[in-house]
């Protein structure tokens, strides 16, 4: 794996932490799974998710970082996933995500109803 990261680097086209993120996410977005590498459209998605927002003092080190499409790093966004976490002690960065996924599908399956309703609507006229 780290061949890779080093290899991502070579190209002088990756940093460390890019590259590191890429690795330990497999190159997928950590909240839909979306491949980020496929296509220049998904590769242009490509974004670093703080877990814990900056805004609610998340840190800017590669513990809080997660790899997100653009997509789902809107809605997830100023969203904190400490603020749903229920268990005791601290949560791991798993943990975090797996919060944040969940949260991150719930919103998504609101808007795909949303759509399919606009959808039922126009197709009336089509
Ligand atoms: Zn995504």
């Amino acid at each position: 794996m780290s061949k890779i990261k080093d290899e991502l680097i070579a190209t002088g086209d990756w940093s460390e932490e890019q590259a590191q993120l890429a690795v330990e996410f497999n190159f997928e977005c950590a909240y839909c799974d979306k491949n980020l590498i496929s296509s220049v459209d998904s590769h242009r998605e490509w974004q670093t998710d703080h877990i814990v927002p900056s805004s609610a003092n998340g840190k800017d080190i590669p513990e809080n970082y997660a790899l997100s499409c653009r997509t789902c790093n809107t809605i997830k966004h100023i969203w904190n996933p400490l603020e749903a976490y229920t268990g005791k002690g601290a949560p791991s960065k798993n943990e975090l995500i797996k919060i944040a996924r969940s949260y991150v599908h719930t919103v998504r399956a609101k808007e795909q109803s949303d759509l399919d309703k606009y959808l039922k609507i126009i197709a009336q006229y089509s």
